[in-house]
């Protein structure tokens, strides 16, 4: 993240201290959205996206990078009771990298204690260990091919539970075979749920369908839920 920079207004707010705000600790927020939730276990869950500004990693495929600057400083506990007005029972805190602001762990644990699902979509390159165990963490390993891969924090996964997930977006047959290794090597499948994803435009679906079948690998396949109802948009 880049907290030296200014912050320039947000979905039309200015930026700076938000109406309401209270002296607690603040986290910078590209946006708040009720959607479907569109990967992981808890696919096709209305849920509310908050979704963190700033990300220390530049992954080739990345499709949110409209977060990596900007965004507005809010504080957690009026988040929380934005989140809460929306009215479901799913939150999934991510970005950018959540991770990334220490206040994020904070905000976690206020979400956690409003009796609110918890899940948080992280990169892989941020320690985890912190996290409220409530919250279910859907932690990336990044590929060669997303060309971040010396940022993999491999001592996480020895921190995941079965609550948790694990998740590899590929961009083609090497990096398949490289997390095929990685899953067998870890023995990954037996820590946690695994999730195959083709990142869009590079691997076809149905060929990373077929190298999963044809291998009987223990894994998930998944496909972004969300782009194929909506497209690539934001606030989706
Ligand atoms: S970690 Fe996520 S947000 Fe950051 S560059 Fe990679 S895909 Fe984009």
């Amino acid at each position: 993240m880049d907290d030296a920079a200014p912050a320039p207004a947000a979905k039309g707010r200015e930026a700076g201290r938000h109406p309401g705000d209270g002296p607690g600790p603040r986290l910078r927020i590209t946006e708040i959205f009720l959607s479907l939730q569109g990967e992981s276990t808890r696919a096709g869950l209305p849920t509310v996206f908050v979704r963190l500004t700033g990300c220390p990693l530049r992954c080739g495929y990345c499709d949110t990078a409209y977060a990596f600057h900007g965004g507005q400083w809010r504080d957690v506990a009026a988040l929380v009771e934005e989140v809460i007005a929306l009215g479901v029972r799913h939150v999934c805190v991510t970005g950018g990298e959540p991770l990334a602001q220490r206040a994020c762990l904070e905000l976690l644990t206020a979400l956690c204690d409003r009796d609110l699902s918890v899940s948080l979509e992280t990169s892989g390159a941020m320690d985890v260990s912190a996290v409220d165990p409530r919250v279910s963490r859907i932690v990336d390993i990044k590929t060669p091919g997303s060309g971040e891969v010396e940022r993999n924090l491999w001592r996480n996964i020895e921190v995941l539970e079965s609550k948790d997930e694990i998740k590899f977006v590929l961009c083609g047959r090497d990096d398949y075979e490289w997390a095929r290794a990685v899953i067998a090597e870890r023995d990954l499948s037996s820590r946690c749920t695994v999730l195959m994803s083709p990142s869009h435009g590079q691997l076809e679906p149905t060929q990373l369908a077929d190298w999963i079948v044809a291998d009987r690998l223990a894994v998930r396949f998944q496909m972004q839920l969300h782009k194929s109802l909506w497209g690539n948009v934001a606030g989706r």
